[in-house]
């Protein structure tokens, strides 16, 4: 499983990488839609590790 550990403190975390990506997106829509588009596929990606 690959997470993104968001600076706000939420874990937000993926099956695959498509999957992150898409949680992710949604988790800056829902808690910071000030930062919606602010992040590439790739710069999300780079913040994932596994877990
Ligand atoms: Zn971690
Ligand atoms: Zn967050």
């Amino acid at each position: 499983m690959k997470v993104v550990h968001c600076p706000c403190g939420v874990d937000v975390s993926g099956d695959s990488d498509d999957e992150l990506v898409t949680n992710v997106e949604q988790h800056i829509e829902s808690d910071h839609p000030d930062m919606v588009g602010s992040y590439s596929r790739e710069q999300i990606l780079s913040m994932a590790h596994d877990h």
